[in-house]
């Protein structure tokens, strides 16, 4: 599995996650550590959903994601399609 994360802010290197904690089924807070020894720097990130780029099977009635251009266009395709077949 690829883990993604961002290079230190201050000297580039790369970082380690030290720990996250989840706010909500959209959001998560990550504590990264540098492993740069010379730098040290302990900063915290967010990881958020943003937006929907292929619509899900199971939507959750209470979850409330953007949905992006291209997604948007094929749904609207797809519907066009559906209605042609009626
Ligand atoms: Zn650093």
């Amino acid at each position: 599995m690829r883990v993604i994360s961002i290079p230190c802010p201050h000297c580039q290197n790369r970082v380690r996650a030290a720990k996250s904690r989840t706010m909500s089924s959209m959001m998560k807070e990550i504590t990264y550590q540098c492993q740069n020894v010379e730098c040290g720097h302990t900063f915290v990130a967010t990881l958020e959903v943003s937006r929907t780029v292929s619509m899900s099977a199971m939507p959750n009635p209470e979850v409330r994601i953007p949905i992006s251009s291209r997604a948007f266009l094929a749904a609207k395709n797809q519907l066009t399609l559906d209605l042609a077949t009626v």
